[in-house]
């Protein structure tokens, strides 16, 4: 039997990420791996976003060493209408905001999981940590009502001060210790199907962009590398769950503007694979005596579009600062653990569960219901061109003509929206800023001639009468 401070289950991000921030503060740590080396299931994308350039420069730095590597520097949206015609294609560099709030503008990265997870196992073993491949964690150890240690099935056992389980969504550390069975409705099916294509091609037609195909389909996210992509989709698992995974990329497939894009990039499919992803509300229990789950294992990935690297990592970070702390009083107790769930809820990964359930209804009545997105590709056509440009350039009839067509067009649709708007938008007007509802609605008075002379305060204060959620400070 083996002692250790920490062991950690999980070679993924999440799991390296807290073997490495445990090692750096010099505790004796083991990282389990059941993969004969990490990241030998090509998992997911995966994109990394502008905020890991704030929270890991080290990493970010590193990445285009990699043999997969491409630069993003733009979103590229594709809205599909319900007879499967291409109707915007819109990019995104960032405004001057982005531009300036994150050091390196919107500059992000796409790498295979295959490279980026030994990559990062690697940072583990050079700060101290020992990593162990083709092991599989089986069962917790628990001593006193508290887990203690884990088996694992080649018969070892490994006793621990803390455990931190970082062993993805299907975690069977969570469930041995009992915390919880599944997930409910709360995770995600995601098939992706990987393409290899001509890279100079991808590299003239696509650059250094990530694609989304919005449409009266699965929404669909396309993640490019070097000399390939990933196209992948995803669903809720509910009960009334009927879907073949790879039909949902075979919707997708069928649009003409994505097959002549195969056309040109001579994309052939290369790997399919269909995983798990919690896409929670808000993350439920994330801590026993004795144990922390951290990553997918902890509900972590983000609530709007399901990313989660970065939330692995920051919370195998956070977990094992936290180890680190307790440690040193020698109380890992359930009560003393609490420590973690408070510094991750007042960290920036708790800002973003902030509004989890409002992001999950928003994101599970547009892009993940295609009968919704229908009406919502329409919606977003008209209002896009009512842009005055668009008018302008609207070859259809005198300019404006074409002007009041799209604005009759816009008005007529507008009562579909209103449900929607009401149930998914507006829940989201709480976390406009005191500041910033003040200065929408001062700016609203400017525009209503009636209320043009009302003093301020007044006016705020009838703002307040009529709406008493309101936030904005008089
Ligand atoms: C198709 C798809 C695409 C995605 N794309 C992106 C993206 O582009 N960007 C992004 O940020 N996120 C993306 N995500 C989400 C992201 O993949 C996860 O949130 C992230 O991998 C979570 O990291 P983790 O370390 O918690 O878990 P995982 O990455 O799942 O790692 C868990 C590790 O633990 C190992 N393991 C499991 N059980 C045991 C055990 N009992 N004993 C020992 N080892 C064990 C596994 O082999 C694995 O290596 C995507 C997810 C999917 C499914």
């Amino acid at each position: 039997m083996e002692k250790w401070d920490v062991v950690v289950v999980g070679g993924g991000p999440g799991g390296s990420y807290a073997a490495k921030t445990a090692a750096e503060r010099g505790l004796n740590v083991v990282f389990l791996e059941r993969g004969r080396k990490p990241g030998e299931k090509n998992a997911s994308g995966c994109g990394l976003g502008q905020r890991w350039w704030r929270d890991f420069p080290e990493i970010m730095e590193e990445l285009p060493s990699l043999p997969s590597y491409r630069k993003v520097e733009m979103v590229v949206i594709n809205l599909v209408d319900e007879n499967n015609r291409l109707r915007m294609r819109s990019g995104t560099t960032g405004s001057d905001l982005c531009a300036t709030r994150w050091k390196k503008g919107m500059e992000g990265a796409s790498v295979y999981r295959s490279e980026l997870d030994p990559f990062m196992a690697n940072l583990a073993i050079k700060a101290g940590a020992e990593m162990r491949t083709s092991t599989l964690a089986n069962d917790v150890i628990m001593e006193n009502g508290r887990v203690a240690g884990v088996t694992t099935d080649n018969g070892h056992t490994l006793k621990a001060d803390v455990v931190i389980a970082a062993d993805g969504a299907m975690s069977t550390m969570a469930r041995k210790s009992g915390m919880r069975n599944r997930w409910g409705s709360g995770c995600t099916l995601v098939p992706q199907l990987d393409f290899s294509c001509n890279e100079e091609r991808l590299d003239d037609v696509i650059g250094n962009a990530e694609w989304c195909w919005f449409g009266p389909f699965y929404g669909a996210y396309q993640v490019n590398f070097r000399d390939g992509f990933h196209l992948g989709a995803g669903q809720w698992l509910r009960k009334d769950w009927d879907m073949k995974p790879l039909d949902m990329l075979k919707r997708v497939m069928e649009v003409p503007a994505f097959q002549s894009m195969m056309r040109v990039l001579e994309a052939k499919p290369r790997e399919y694979q269909a995983h798990l992803l919690p896409w929670m509300e808000s993350p439920p229990k994330t801590y026993t005596g004795g144990m922390m789950l951290v990553g997918d294992a902890a509900g972590f990935p983000c609530p709007l579009e399901g990313e989660g690297i970065w939330h692995a990592c920051i919370s195998g970070r956070i977990a094992a600062e936290t180890a680190a702390d307790l440690l040193s009083s020698g109380d890992v107790s359930e009560k003393s653990l609490q420590e973690y769930e408070r510094r991750w809820k007042s960290s920036r990964l708790g800002l973003e569960h902030q509004f989890g359930k409002e992001f999950v209804d928003l994101w599970d009545s547009s892009i993940f219901n295609p009968e919704m997105m229908k009406k919502q590709i329409q919606i977003l056509l008209e209002f896009s061109m009512l842009h005055p440009f668009s008018v302008v350039f609207d070859w259809g009839d005198a300019h404006i003509e074409a002007f009041n067509q799209h604005l009759e067009h816009f008005l007529d649709l507008l009562p579909e929206f209103e449900d929607f708007g009401r149930n998914y938008i507006a829940p989201l007007g709480e976390g406009i800023w005191p500041e910033n509802q003040r200065r929408i609605l001062l700016l609203l008075r400017e525009k209503m001639p009636v209320l043009k002379y009302m003093p301020e305060k007044s006016f705020l204060r009838l703002a307040k009468l009529i709406y008493p959620k309101l936030k904005a400070k008089i």
